[in-house]
């Protein structure tokens, strides 16, 4: 065991095997643990008859206990830093503490595991190429709202941790902000007994939750398919290349009522985009 390291520790987000071999032989072998509520962790550390004595570090101590540990860590002494679940500092303290190590020159070394938003996208069949961690949202509905607005535009994947009590207001945000459209995952009890996947659309998924109360128990996290990515705008891309084609060669009338015997849309609707493909102002408008 090097001395005079913190190592963070992810733990398990629900299954205990899924701690892994490293992580178990670290935590027996640190002079001590800081955890975020030792009275969670214990449970965690008797089932694998860890006996490292602990301290407690959470967002209202940080600052009071960091100075002490800092000093420990510089004599010599080596810690893992473990939160209640999953990974620490991910929407879990721990963050100036990891700040203060490298800046105190203190070797900082992870043990990787489980993390739900990790766990959410590997199994949630959205595009992960790119995604956006948010975290949770604010608690106020029109903090709340204000995030979404400025969340619209993104493109990359979204990820949101949410608790079960503010979920069917959260969705309903979302909803109204991001479009009921969009593509949309909720994943619940990840790694646990009752572990559920629901995909659809955000306005699928606040039906589901609205309907049935046991959709609203546990934890969870919500992915959101990114600008672009609701279900309507690939048939509304195909839509738009019909009608640009058809404009080349045809009066806006003709192109319009060819366009909505291929499309299927209204003849109207395709009139008022066309003249607005020709007249350089685009703009595919709903249906009124
Ligand atoms: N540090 C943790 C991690 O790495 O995932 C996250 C801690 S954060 C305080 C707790 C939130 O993570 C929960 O409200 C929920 O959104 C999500 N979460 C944690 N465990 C989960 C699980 N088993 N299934 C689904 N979501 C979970």
């Amino acid at each position: 065991m090097e001395k005079g390291v913190l190592y963070v520790v992810a733990t398990p987000i629900g299954n205990l095997e899924d701690l892994s071999p490293r992580a178990l032989k670290i935590l027996s072998a640190v002079d001590f643990i800081i955890a975020e509520d030792t009275r969670h962790s214990r449970p965690l550390l008797r089932h694998f008859g860890i006996a490292t004595p602990m301290t407690a570090m959470h967002e209202h101590n940080e600052r009071q206990v960091m100075e002490h540990i800092l000093q420990r860590l510089q004599g010599g002494e080596s810690a893992a830093l473990i939160s209640d679940a999953g990974t620490p500092l991910i929407s879990d303290p721990g963050f100036p503490l990891v700040r203060e190590c490298h800046r105190h020159g203190i070797r900082v070394c992870p043990i990787p595991g489980p993390s739900a938003a990790i766990c959410a996208l590997s199994a949630g069949g959205m595009p992960t190429d790119r995604f956006l961690f948010e975290g949770f949202l604010p608690r106020t509905q029109s903090a709340r709202r204000e995030r979404l607005r400025r969340l619209k535009g993104e493109r990359h994947t979204l990820v949101f941790y949410e608790s079960s009590h503010r979920l069917p207001e959260s969705l309903r945000d979302m909803a109204a902000e991001l479009g009921a459209e969009r593509p949309a995952l909720m994943a619940r009890e990840l790694t646990k007994l009752h572990e559920t996947l629901i995909s659809g659309t955000l306005g699928k998924l606040l039906e589901q939750v609205e309907a049935d109360p046991m959709q609203r128990k546990g934890e969870m996290v919500l992915l959101v398919g990114g600008a672009g990515d609701d279900a309507g705008s690939g048939q509304a891309a195909e839509t738009k290349r019909i009608l640009e084609i058809l404009l080349q060669e045809l009066p806006l009338k003709q192109a319009a009522a060819l366009a909505a015997r291929i499309t299927g849309e209204k003849k109207n609707r395709l009139y008022r985009q066309a003249l607005a493909l020709r007249d350089g102002t685009d703009g595919a408008k709903p249906d009124t």
